[in-house]
């Protein structure tokens, strides 16, 4: 028998060691400093190249594809499982208060970006396979551990390599938590488009209306410009009522207009309700004015059907399955200048048994405008589940169970892992129950007992795996 967690333990200070020298590594995709063999900007590349140095200097046999993603490999057999990790990270951005890239330990946590997505976990999983390999155990399977290098944006490296490398049967990715992350729901963002041709003149009447920056994230902020009479009675008005609804207004005249601002609560799409979308308030508040009618329309469609709506339920999208919960919805980028073709962009997570272009349907149907269109806007992702019967789900939640004390179960998320690229792949670690999600946030960190202990049940867990 072996004992995992004392084999962790041993090659801590090496683990670490290997660790820092990847986190030194600033890999934000960048590609304004992107050439023909670094498609992505140097970090990523020089993050993916440093991985595969320490896993040759350890004996692997690894491929790098084109500076975007690459792979160390291990064993021999019919099947392939997959380890799929990945060397990007987000913009440190700001609130820090040590250097990003310069790791630090404190009281036992280790401080940098991408200390816990993904680089921790990463490596932990490397020396897990590393425990494997130099303990001589037998393996009947190919192992492939592939790392993406743009897994934080639009996926290209993994995706280029799943076009020229084989793809694994079945396997997890070591980058959200424990005790697993077994099934996806659905991800779409759908458009809804306004055609011009309403009048966009009036006593007021809007100018431009702009709210949100990414399709995943619930908007902080919203400004419209609006122009008329009585701009003064407008800003106040606005004041009380951003205290009514615990936001934050601003009204600044200039000239014959006013700019008014709402300042509500960022989140990740996935929760609407951890964030106070600043888009669809704003627009409640101008809908309660009397505006032009393309102005009107445009922010009365917003306050009658996707204010506070974070189910889809006024919608007409609501969706609920037993085993992956509600469908969400959660506008988050709206564009209006008055006389153009006008949008707002809603990012819908739904579960199982449904799906975008009835979603789409549904939409369109509740908005039912002759100048409304809702179209379906870029590539719409698929619920993904693996059943708790699977026999990959029940070996990685027995290792959990066995080697921490406790329940393992099930777990479906509205977020998206490199484990939905596998029909047999689920997400496993590295973040234990109870510890803060610091993921993406400022002074991120990672308790190095739990990369210890991730390395122990990584290692049983890929054993079990592969052992004949
Ligand atoms: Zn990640
Ligand atoms: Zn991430």
């Amino acid at each position: 028998m072996v004992d995992w967690l004392k084999e962790a333990t041993a090659r801590q200070d090496d683990l670490l060691k290997d660790l820092i020298s990847i986190l030194e590594i600033p890999s934000e995709r960048d590609i304004e400093h992107a050439t023909a063999d670094q498609p992505l900007g140097p970090g990523p590349a020089k993050a993916l190249a440093q991985m595969l140095a320490i896993a040759e200097r350890d004996g692997f046999v690894t491929k790098n594809v084109e500076n975007v993603a690459g792979r160390v490999q291990y064993g021999a057999g019919q099947e392939i499982f997959g380890l799929l990790g990945h060397m990007d990270v987000v913009p440190a951005g700001p609130g820090w208060q040590t250097n990003p890239y310069q790791p630090v330990i404190k009281d036992g946590n280790l401080i940098a970006r991408g200390s816990s997505d993904d680089k921790g976990p990463a490596m932990a999983a490397y020396y897990a396979l590393k425990i494997i390999k130099e303990l001589g155990l037998p393996v009947a399977k190919q192992i492939h551990y592939i790392f993406g290098t743009d897994e934080e944006s639009e996926w290209v490296g993994i995706d280029r390599y799943l076009e020229v490398e084989p793809t694994p049967d079945f396997g997890f990715s070591p980058d959200a938590e424990f005790p697993i992350i077994n099934g996806e729901k659905g991800i779409a963002s759908f458009k809804l488009t306004f055609a011009p041709g309403l009048t966009t003149t009036g006593a007021t009447s809007l100018c431009r209306f702009s709210s949100g920056i990414r399709a995943n994230m619930v908007p902080q902020t919203a400004t419209a410009i609006v122009k008329g009479h009585d701009l003064d009675q407008l800003g106040t008005a606005l004041t009380n009522f951003a205290a009514e609804n615990d936001l934050v207004a601003d009204a600044e005249i200039q000239d014959e207009q006013v700019i008014l601002t709402l300042t509500g609560k960022g989140a990740h799409a996935q929760e609407p309700r951890d964030g106070v979308n600043a888009g669809t308030y704003l627009a409640l508040f101008l809908s309660q004015q009397t505006l032009d009618e393309a102005g009107q329309q445009y922010v009365n469609t917003i306050s009658n059907w996707l204010h506070l709506d974070s189910r889809g339920k006024k919608l007409g999208i609501a969706h609920h399955d037993e085993l992956m919960g509600e469908l969400t919805a959660s506008p988050d980028i709206f564009t209006y200048t008055a006389g153009q073709h006008n949008s707002v962009l809603i990012n819908v997570r739904y579960p199982q048994g449904t799906d975008a272009e009835r979603i789409r349907q549904q939409i369109a149907t509740t908005i039912a405008a002759a100048n409304v269109t809702c179209q379906i806007d870029g590539h719409a992702q698929e619920p993904h589940y693996v059943s708790g019967d699977d026999p990959l789900v029940k070996t990685l939640l027995a290792v959990y169970e066995r080697q921490t004390g406790l329940p393992g179960h099930e777990q479906v998320i509205g977020g998206g892992t490199y484990g939905r690229i596998l029909e047999r792949g689920v997400a496993f670690g590295a973040q234990f129950p109870g510890q803060p999600n610091v993921m993406h946030q400022a002074n991120e960190f990672m308790p190095i007992a739990d990369i210890i202990k991730a390395t122990a049940i990584y290692a049983e867990a890929i054993y079990e795996l592969v052992r004949p």
